[in-house]
């Protein structure tokens, strides 16, 4: 899976940054970074494991951009991102028929 170089959260441009060794540098699969608008990903991870690490760091950004990291405790947004990103994948083909129906209803 190729990602974009940019992604639009709420109004605010991401960065998407692949980078080759992040893992073995900081022990994480990912980061968001807010303050520098940079999602990082480790450039070793594949296949369905990226895309969880992807979509976990994109639940952060999101969490961050709608204020949500003032009320939720740390502990809860860690179970959101992780628990979000499985429930996505594990139905993705559900989610992908209803977002085709959907846009072949558009005008
Ligand atoms: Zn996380």
């Amino acid at each position: 899976m190729k990602l974009p170089k940019y992604i639009d959260i709420m109004g605010r441009k991401y960065r998407i940054l692949v980078e080759p060794h992040y893992g073995d540098i900081s022990g994480n699969a990912g980061l968001q970074c807010p303050d520098k608008r940079a999602i990082i990903i480790d450039g070793k991870l594949k296949g369905e494991e990226k895309s969880l690490t992807v979509i976990h760091e994109l639940m952060h950004a999101l969490f961050h951009r709608l204020g949500l990291k003032q009320v939720l405790d740390s502990g809860t947004e860690e179970m959101l991102c992780e628990m979000i990103p499985v429930f996505l994948v594990e139905h993705r083909e559900l989610i992908i028929k209803i977002l085709r129906s959907a846009n072949a209803k558009r005008p």
